[in-house]
């Protein structure tokens, strides 16, 4: 085990975010664990997981309590309890869970039920299914104990309201969050990958999905391979964006396969979103599409198709760390 802590933590050195300055003096005892998420939120997501990592928890435990933490974050419009509705006004979750091992489970177009990731990851652990859609993915969870409640805010109600005045449906590109000119704050979700001090991995998805969406619209975060996928052997990715995109790309299992063929999270990451321009040229210049990896050395890597992706990365010397993706465009005007 020393040998394998030793390792991790040279790699974690010479990976991406070993460059991140202001490391904390007193670190936690789980050297070699870390856990990685998507977008500005994922510094509070990710502090929640490493409470888990630090305890010498497991990855799979410190995806769910990350993922959680993220889901009752009432100022999130994109994720959980606070997210805008579908064109319908109804707020429906998605949310998948995937362990190093293969186990996965998640569901889509969930009403009602607070914690989607944790229903994911009862139906990984009580079903003999992996995917539980609308109201039998509601019926399952309310027989496992989750309360069934409202979850639409004021907020979230008046936005759709306000939406409802022209019922323009155009998904929007979301690059430059933090303040910067486009950040319409219309889809992200949180996508979570952990390694924990025994070196194994896991990854959590989860998401309101686009807001204002077709009612049944089913989008890339819960759908294992599109939105997350996570191997033991070789490492972990997930995605958020125009979940369309990821769908038609199988894209977390490709940036998974491309680091199983010997290239470093942020090459594989990059290989993808060509692959996505490739595919699909004009779109790409109007759409955001990200994705973040994590090997299982330890290594973080991320590319986007539009600048202003962020990621944040948390592991035993640093607890908040923020970091900028590279991109295929670097102007939202592109
Ligand atoms: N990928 C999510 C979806 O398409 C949204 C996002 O991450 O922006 O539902």
């Amino acid at each position: 085990m020393s040998t394998r802590r030793q390792f991790l933590q040279t790699s974690l050195l010479l990976g991406a975010a070993g460059a991140a300055p202001g490391l904390l003096a007193n670190a936690p005892a789980a050297t070699g664990a870390r856990v990685v998420s998507t977008w500005d939120f994922g510094v509070g997501a990710n502090q929640a997981a490493w409470k888990v990592l630090a305890a010498d928890g497991s990855a799979l435990d410190a995806v769910e309590a990350g993922a959680r933490w993220a889901e009752s974050d009432l100022c999130n419009p994109t994720v959980g309890r606070c997210g805008n509705p579908d064109r319908d006004g109804v707020l429906t979750l998605d949310a998948s869970i995937m362990n190093g091992d293969g186990r996965c489970g998640s569901v889509a177009a969930l009403a009602d039920i607070g914690h989607p990731i944790s229903v994911a990851r009862a139906v990984m652990e009580k079903t003999p299914h992996v995917m539980l859609v609308g109201e039998g993915a509601q019926q399952f969870a309310v027989q496992q104990g989750f309360p069934k409640q409202n979850l639409l805010t004021a907020e979230a109600e008046r936005a759709w309201r306000e939406w409802l005045k022209t019922e323009h449906y155009a998904p929007q590109i979301n690059a430059e969050r933090r303040g910067l000119p486009g950040d319409k704050n219309n889809h992200d979700t949180l996508g979570m990958l952990a390694i924990d001090a025994n070196g194994q991995m896991a990854g959590a998805c989860t998401t309101s999905g686009m807001a204002f969406k077709m009612h049944g619209r089913v989008g890339d975060s819960p759908i294992i391979g599109a939105g997350l996928y996570v191997d033991n052997e070789v490492g972990a990715a997930t995605a958020s964006g125009m979940g369309e995109e990821m769908i038609r790309n199988a894209a977390s299992f490709l940036v998974v396969e491309l680091m199983r063929q010997g290239l470093s999270p942020a090459e594989a990451c990059r290989e993808a979103i060509a692959r996505v321009v490739r595919k699909r040229p004009e779109a790409s210049r109007t759409l955001q599409v990200c994705f973040l990896a994590l090997n299982r050395n330890g290594e973080v890597g991320a590319y986007a198709l539009h600048r202003g992706f962020v990621y944040a990365v948390c592991d035993a010397k640093r607890q908040d760390a923020l970091l900028d993706s590279d991109a295929v465009y670097t102007s939202t005007q592109a």
